[in-house]
């Protein structure tokens, strides 16, 4: 039996699809969440790499921002259950799932089989999100993939003390133009959001094993930041930004079996 979910986040469209709930079969990731032309690329994208159509999948489900405006899905799940499915079957040992998006952060701690016991968010504000990891990597004017690694090699991490977004892009700019270290402002903007998420993660009790989900799993500026506020190691799939997706076709074999 095949599944399809589809995740529309705010700045991403992800989908995946599988076999018989737990056998990856194809997955896509197009840039543009709701209201662009992402979610239609990423379905695309995702059947013809499975070679199948969407008459052939037994349930589709949707999920993330967008997910109430998604007419191929017959059902919608929470984006708190999806990435908690999706951990889950990446990391069976998982009991807390941080997971960072383009404009929120949340934190959700699991009991056995992918279940949510309990979780914490800040959908309010940019900082500690994606959003705000975007936002500095274009004030540096280097692309996002560096924003990470340079973090990672810095010696020392420049103090980016400002609570806000809009605050802390001018904080950046003039530490830039004071003449701060390039890796030390992008350790500064890491080790930021870290901290904002560390809080809420402290907050919801640090339950091992710890993983990421989400984009932001992919900067290992903000893991290595996030394992040091933590004292814990963090386990980070390649597949980190597709949990949702794969969350939500795990959520559609279950209701359709
Ligand atoms: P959403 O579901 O809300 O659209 P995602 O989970 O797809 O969000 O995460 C988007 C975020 O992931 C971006 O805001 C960005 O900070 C981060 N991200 C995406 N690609 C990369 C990359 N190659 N390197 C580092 N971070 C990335």
């Amino acid at each position: 039996m095949y599944t399809l979910g589809i995740d529309i986040g705010s700045t991403t469209s992800k989908c995946a699809v599988l076999r018989d709930g737990a056998e990856k079969l194809a997955a896509s990731l197009a840039l543009g969440g709701i209201g662009t032309k992402g979610p239609a690329e990423a379905l695309d994208g995702v059947l013809k790499d499975a070679g199948l159509a969407l008459e052939d999948m037994a349930a589709v489900a949707a999920t993330g921002y967008g997910r109430t405006r998604c007419e191929q899905a017959g059902m919608q799940a929470s984006e708190l259950t999806c990435h908690a499915l999706g951990a889950h079957a990446a990391f069976p040992q998982v009991r807390t799932v941080v997971d960072i998006g383009g404009q929120d952060a949340k934190v959700i701690s699991l009991v056995g089989e992918g279940r949510m016991r309990n979780f914490m968010m800040n959908d309010k504000c940019a900082a500690g999100t994606g959003r705000f990891l975007d936002v500095m990597a274009s004030v540096l004017q280097i692309p996002l993939d560096e924003l990470g690694s340079r973090a990672v090699r810095a010696e020392s991490a420049a103090a980016v003390s400002s609570t806000c977004t809009v605050f802390a892009e001018s904080e950046v700019i003039s530490l830039l133009a004071g003449g701060v270290d390039m890796d030390a402002l992008a350790a500064g903007i890491c080790a930021s959001v870290a901290g904002r998420t560390a809080a809420l993660v402290k907050r919801l009790g640090v339950v091992p094993a710890v993983c990421m989900s989400g984009g932001v799993a992919r900067n290992d500026g903000v893991r290595a930041a996030l394992e040091a506020e933590l004292g814990e190691p963090i386990l980070v799939s390649p597949d980190a930004q597709l949990f949702g997706a794969v969350g939500a076709a795990i959520y559609a074999y279950k209701k359709a079996t």
